[in-house]
């Protein structure tokens, strides 16, 4: 059971608070030292696919490494919505994290407008089809219409939609979307959800520890 807290842009809690906790943290890049510091496993929120370049505004893996930091999300929806993220670079920084060693966690997930006119398969099996199964790789199937939005995904239809991706590609799949304390425990019992990628809740040390907590219980 992998839990995930993606602090997004906010200062996020104090590291030291959550030591001790088996999670992953992805604090914004300003805190990426602390986190470690503290001896936290901690990804970036994004990373390039080169070692270095005339790319402003971007990180590369060996950067990141050098901090310690041991991962990187790819492709959260709010990249693909906001910043013009694709499939095709997607693909590319998920490769080039991978090649340097580190880990990825890739995010996947439809709209609500494409879950309303069936296309939700469709969608996935785009987003996936620039991924290939590798030892680091871990996938987070993250309903574009959950992230946030207090609308969590059934437990249904985050099995249904985790054993659709397992079937195209074989990796580890956390749900993320409004995982709270209250639906954590539902979630996080359906055979094929591997996890959780946490937002909001993850900026709140006693919610994100209930959650890392009910992941420990389900798994022992
Ligand atoms: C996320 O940031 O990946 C996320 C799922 O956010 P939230 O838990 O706030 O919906």
């Amino acid at each position: 059971m992998i839990i995930v807290g993606n602090w997004k842009m906010f200062r996020g809690p104090d590291p030291h608070a959550l030591a001790g906790l088996d999670a992953i943290v992805c604090p914004p890049f300003t805190r990426l030292r602390d986190c470690v510091d503290a001896g936290l496993t901690t990804y970036a929120q994004n990373v390039h696919w080169d070692k270095e370049g005339t790319y402003t505004g971007e990180i590369s893996p060996p950067m990141l490494l050098e901090l310690g930091v041991t991962g990187s999300l790819v492709g959260h929806s709010e990249r693909r919505q906001y910043f013009g993220e694709s499939d095709e670079t997607v693909g590319l920084r998920t490769r080039g994290a991978l090649e340097a060693g580190l880990h990825v966690v890739a995010c996947v997930g439809e709209t609500i407008e494409e879950r309303r006119g069936g296309k939700t398969d469709a969608v996935l099996r785009r987003q996936l089809s620039v991924l290939e199964p590798h030892p680091n790789l871990v996938l987070a199937y993250e309903p574009v219409w959950a992230i946030g939005t207090g609308h969590t995904a059934t437990p249904e239809i985050a099995q249904e939609a985790h054993a659709f991706i397992k079937s195209l590609l074989d990796a580890p799949v956390l749900y993320g979307g409004s995982v709270k304390p209250e639906n954590a425990e539902a979630l996080l019992s359906r055979p094929d959800v591997d996890g959780a990628l946490v937002g909001g809740a993850s900026l709140d040390v006693d919610s994100f520890t209930a959650i890392c907590q009910t992941a420990a219980r389900i798994r022992s």
